[in-house]
């Protein structure tokens, strides 16, 4: 409990503040950015190393976009804009991307010629040794290695003459953890996994595989598999039971059950079906910004929930509709809240730079959603576009006139079932964002920054920041103060831009 906060935020009895109304006080540090740990809760029972989440939206999240944020310790959330196969098709993507097996291994026959598999190796462009060697019916028998190359007799002619005979294999479905085992015991760089009739189905390669149980990248996001984890969005009510069916079986670590309007009974219900009938998926509800939703959502079974009404750099709910919380304070609504019950609370929308973020987690926030800060990247499924010399990346609201015409998810999310267009009333706009490079620079710079806020901060940890985190409210004065002012840029910075 942060008992400044809560004296600092009840000093605005039914004032909304968000992120530019407030600063954090520096405090006493005794350590460097660099020994802080970015490390928190995803949901109330998964951790993840870096407090970030690529929105569900179709100009932010499929598979590469969800790749690269697992990969810098992060999660993406596939948008629900997709067909039901296809979603669950970017989440295999992700799911398959690190799991070392190599699906359709290069494979040889017992009487090619030694030349021909040197030969086939160079048009190929084959750096490695260690393939499976196939009867004439194509079934296993032998392994070529590298040894088996360099040493073959000068006289040896065909592959049978030099290959290793009757091999270590492994079933269909073993684990890379189970082949990591087998492999070290045996002592062998390659393990074929063979079916009942003798067929090559996959290839497990140490180097890969000793890479990843071994973990020498610690900054993945990674299940007890090995594999990446992700997340994806379904909505609420019945449309979406086969959507959910598909996407744990494509092996979803968690759904967001998303909507503009999370605190509604068609999202509690959908969050309920989930939790009792996909027990391993992670579940998070949204969207609020009371700490009553929160409180609602939670009793539903939600591991987590999303919070923001409104602050989306693309969205136009609040003047539209007149409704929303301004971030800072609906985040602190709704992390006060759920104190003590252990359901994470995620800050989505309204980031535009680094130093957003730690003022979203002092304010309560487990981790953060982001849009518009990932959209401008290579690995955004935004379409790439110039203008005036300068590349920029399309990005637009799921609410936005496009997205509801294009996509079930969308009409689902602003809860406009009818497919007459004439009748649909968006909630967010279309623009574009300027080209931002990979999300790995990005990812570095919001680290960067955020590292560095937990040092002024006098906070070695998120959860620390929790506990003792400190707000000044800035007056318009002080707004103008904390920007570049009295200069013209004249080279872009890679954190801010004007
Ligand atoms: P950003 O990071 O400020 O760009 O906000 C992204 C967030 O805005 C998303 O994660 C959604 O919660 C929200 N959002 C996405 N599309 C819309 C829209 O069309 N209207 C309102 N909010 C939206």
């Amino acid at each position: 409990m942060n008992k400044y906060l809560d004296d600092f935020m009840k000093t605005f009895p039914y004032e909304g503040l968000t992120y530019d109304d407030v600063t954090l006080v520096t405090q006493y540090a005794d350590f460097l950015p660099d020994d802080t740990s970015l490390e928190t809760n995803l949901t109330s029972r998964t951790r993840m190393k870096i407090p970030f989440m690529s929105a569900a939206m179709d100009t932010v999240t499929e598979a590469p976009m969800a790749i690269a944020m697992a990969l810098a310790g992060g999660i993406g959330c596939i948008h629900k804009n997709l067909e039901e196969d296809d979603q669950a098709k970017e989440v295999a993507k992700v799911k398959n991307y690190l799991n070392g097996l190599i699906a359709s291994p290069v494979c040889f026959h017992a009487d090619d010629d030694i030349s021909f598999l040197r030969a086939e190796k160079r048009r190929m462009g084959l750096k490695f040794n260690g393939f499976p060697v196939l009867d004439s019916e194509d079934r296993l028998v032998g392994m070529i290695t590298s040894s088996d190359m360099r040493f073959a007799p000068m006289e040896a002619k065909k592959l049978r003459d030099v290959m290793q005979p009757a091999p270590i294999t492994a079933k269909p479905g073993t684990s890379l953890k189970k082949a990591y085992d087998l492999m070290r015991a045996a002592k062998v760089g390659k393990l074929p996994l063979v079916d009942r009739n003798g067929r090559v189905v996959g290839l497990y390669s140490f180097t890969d595989v000793q890479r990843l149980v071994e973990n020498q990248n610690p900054t993945y996001n990674c299940d007890d598999k090995f594999r990446l984890r992700v997340s994806a969005s379904v909505s609420g009510g019945k449309g979406d039971l086969t959507r959910m069916e598909k996407l744990a079986d494509a092996g979803v670590d968690v759904v967001v059950v998303d909507s503009a309007h999370g605190h509604s009974k068609g999202i509690m219900d959908m969050t309920k079906y989930i939790v009792k009938h996909f027990p391993k998926v992670d579940v998070i509800a949204g969207n609020i910004a009371t700490g009553e939703a929160a409180v609602a959502l939670a009793k539903s079974g939600a591991h987590a929930v999303k919070v923001g009404i409104g602050p989306g750099s693309i969205c136009t709910t609040r003047v539209v509709c007149g409704v929303g919380i301004p971030q800072l304070t609906a985040v602190y609504n709704a992390a006060k809240a759920l104190r003590g019950s252990g359901v994470a609370v995620i800050a989505d929308g309204g980031i535009k730079l680094s130093g957003d973020v730690p003022k979203a987690l002092a304010a309560g926030a487990d981790s953060v959603m982001l849009g518009s800060v990932l959209a401008g990247t290579e690995e955004s499924p935004g379409e790439k576009i110039y203008q005036n010399g300068r590349q920029y990346v399309v990005y637009r609201g799921m609410g936005s006139m496009a997205a509801l015409k294009n996509g079930k998810g969308s009409r689902a999310r602003y809860f406009q079932d009818n497919e007459d267009e004439d009748n649909l009333v968006p909630q967010g706009i279309e623009g574009m964002v300027p080209y931002s490079g990979h999300v790995k620079s990005i990812m570095t710079q919001f680290c960067g920054g955020l590292r560095a806020s937990l040092g002024y901060c006098g906070a070695k940890s998120i959860d620390e920041l929790h506990e003792k985190g400190k707000f000044y409210r800035v007056t318009a004065a002080g707004l103008r103060e904390a920007r570049p002012h009295d200069i013209t840029i004249t080279k872009e910075a890679p954190n801010y831009r004007a």
